[in-house]
């Protein structure tokens, strides 16, 4: 099973990946855990380039998602493919939804240029469940501004752009969660934490039944 986990900043991935890892840990199940852009060495020198923030030049839109793009063909082709081959099951942070949100949503990418990237690059591999970790721009931002200690509530111009470009990516995920709910499950990431644990075993344990 290819599992992937999804949503913006703030809204818990990093512990509810743990928890899913030690979940299907827990039934014996080999997990191989890795995450996007990277899980590989040359993947993740070309997440150092994605995410550089110390580079003056400015990434071309294009560029960006053709770097993505590489790193998840190198990623699937070391680690992804050869543990599915295997029968272990892949939990993923992240992975192409992320580029239909962040690029698509938030760049503002024509999303058929990046279903055209994803059809080559993947060869019809797709997650079989992606959990969806949702919840309001403005409670992510709470979360996250607690986590470093910081007071909320400047809004200046550099804030607001960044407040719309959160709003984009949320809502490019929430496009896709409704166009294909059958691999895609929402869930409500507002609610406290063993509340979302329960609704991730509950999807997990459907994974397991399969
Ligand atoms: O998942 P994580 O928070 O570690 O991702 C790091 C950053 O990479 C995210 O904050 C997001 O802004 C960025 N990203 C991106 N495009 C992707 C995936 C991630 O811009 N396709």
């Amino acid at each position: 099973r290819f599992i992937t986990l999804e949503g913006g900043e703030g809204v818990g991935k990093s512990t509810n990946l743990d928890w899913v890892c030690s979940w299907l840990d827990e039934r014996g199940i080999e997990v191989v855990r890795t995450r996007e852009p990277g899980g590989t060495p040359r993947a993740e020198a070309i997440r150092e380039l994605l995410l550089d923030p110390s580079s003056q030049e400015p990434l071309d839109d294009d560029a960006e998602l053709l770097l993505v793009f590489a790193a998840r063909a190198q990623h699937l082709a070391q680690v992804i493919r050869p543990a599915l081959a295997r029968g272990a099951w892949v939990v993923c942070d992240r992975f192409t939804d992320a580029t239909f949100a962040y690029q698509g949503g938030g760049r503002g990418l024509d999303m058929q240029r990046i279903a055209t990237l994803e059809a080559l690059v993947q060869r019809g591999l797709t997650p079989d469940l992606t959990l969806l970790l949702d919840m309001s721009i403005e409670a992510a931002q709470e979360r996250v501004d607690q986590r470093l200690g910081q007071q909320g509530g400047q809004r200046d111009r550099f804030e607001r752009e960044r407040q719309a470009f959160f709003q984009a990516v949320r809502d490019a995920y929430l496009a896709r969660a409704a166009a294909e709910p059958a691999r895609i499950a929402v869930i409500d990431a507002s609610h406290s934490l063993p509340a979302v644990q329960a609704e991730l075993a509950e999807h997990l344990e459907r994974q397991v039944a399969l």
